[in-house]
């Protein structure tokens, strides 16, 4: 493990909120951090201590960007691997693009997953309505039909409730012809997740489970630690590891899982990056999982991920950041706002996270 020096210069590619906490946790451990995005005005940049704004897909100005680092992070999944592999051409990329390849498309990812005995959801690709109604009548309704690639909060998500050929023809019409995975629906009790990270050195930390509520596919609410038998937490963090260890992962990761009633645990999907359900480790947890993030890409020994407080982390979605301030007012309400300039309905615009008094 060799640690990065001192005040080094660290890029991250894309400029959303997780970039944006990123930055501050780099900043505070003394290093330079430089923000890669299409948006001259991304909220990453306006705290960072440097801003690229160019497209992804603009491989020159990512190559130029990258030389400039001692090494290069991302915050979001579904960066082109081509910009990944050229930034990880000049320098060091962690994690790997091996991680962007294994999450960006639902098939691949479940075929990683179930390869290496982690379960998930029973799926089939698809790619036609004739494949469509043959996945349907293998799965069985209810079902849910997802593009492959490029959804996230819900997005590109049909559900079926009936295993019939007029169902599936409105599914595939609203999925417009896009390759896709069907997915069995899962009669979980909850869902889950865990926030995992892997040093340089292979020490791996998880944090305590984290409990989620999510409403038309988008995170509301999450609590942690999520009151889970012994059982539960150990199936969770073997299957962070399992992830961790095959992807020779560098980071934080977050594993999304459903519990069924028989109490075991399927993953729904991997977020090979710091996590909306880990917000809660910035107010509640030793060291949270943007410092954590920090610590493992920069070569530093891994923070602990102890739970302090109970904590429940509410995001503000859309006009709801107007109540940011009403928020402060309750003292135990840690206030994070995002700095995004247009409130549209359903937009991450910031969160609040509730600590209880008690430690846990
Ligand atoms: P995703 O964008 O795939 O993470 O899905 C967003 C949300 O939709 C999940 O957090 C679940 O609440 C729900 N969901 C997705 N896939 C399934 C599934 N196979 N079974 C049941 N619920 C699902």
């Amino acid at each position: 493990m060799t640690p990065l020096p001192l005040g080094s210069t660290i890029g991250i590619l894309g400029g959303g909120q997780l970039g944006r906490m990123l930055a501050n946790a780099g900043a505070r451990l003394g290093f330079d951090i430089r923000s890669f995005d299409p948006d001259p005005d991304a909220p990453a940049g306006r705290v960072s201590a440097g801003h690229v704004a160019a497209a992804f897909d603009d491989l020159d100005a990512v190559r130029a960007f990258a030389r400039d680092c001692a090494a290069v992070t991302f915050e979001f999944e579904n960066i082109p691997v081509a910009a990944a592999d050229a930034a990880a051409a000049e320098a060091p990329l962690r994690p790997g693009s091996a991680a962007l390849l294994a999450a960006q498309d639902r098939v691949e990812e479940k075929t990683f997953l179930n390869g290496r005995g982690v379960k998930t959801a029973a799926f089939a690709p698809v790619a036609s309505l004739a494949e469509l109604t043959a996945a349907l009548g293998a799965i069985g309704a209810p079902a849910i039909l997802k593009t492959r690639r490029l959804g996230y909060d819900g997005k590109g998500q049909a559900r079926i409730s009936q295993a019939s050929d007029a169902a599936a023809e409105v599914a595939w019409r609203s999925v417009a012809g896009a390759p896709c995975i069907l997915e069995g629906q899962v009669d979980f009790v909850r869902e889950l997740s865990v926030i995992a990270a892997r040093g340089q050195d292979g020490a791996i930390a998880c944090y305590p489970l984290t409990e989620n509520r999510h409403e038309a596919g988008v995170l509301r609410e999450s609590q942690a630690p999520a009151a889970a038998a012994t059982d539960i937490t150990a199936q969770a963090e073997r299957i962070a590891r399992v992830v961790l260890e095959a992807l020779d992962y560098v980071g934080v990761l977050a594993v999304e899982l459903f519990e069924t009633r028989n109490g075991a645990l399927l993953v729904n999907e991997l977020a090979p990056r710091v996590h909306n359900s880990g917000h809660w480790t910035l107010d509640a947890a030793a060291c949270d999982q943007f410092e954590q993030h920090i610590r493992a890409i920069a070569g530093w020994p891994l923070g602990s991920p102890r739970a302090l407080r109970r904590a429940r982390m509410v995001n503000l979605l859309g006009d709801s950041i107007d109540d940011a301030l009403a928020h402060s007012a309750r003292p135990d309400a840690h206030v994070h706002v995002y700095g995004k300039r247009a409130a549209r309905p359903g937009r991450k615009m910031g969160h609040v996270t509730f600590v209880e008094d008690s430690a846990v």
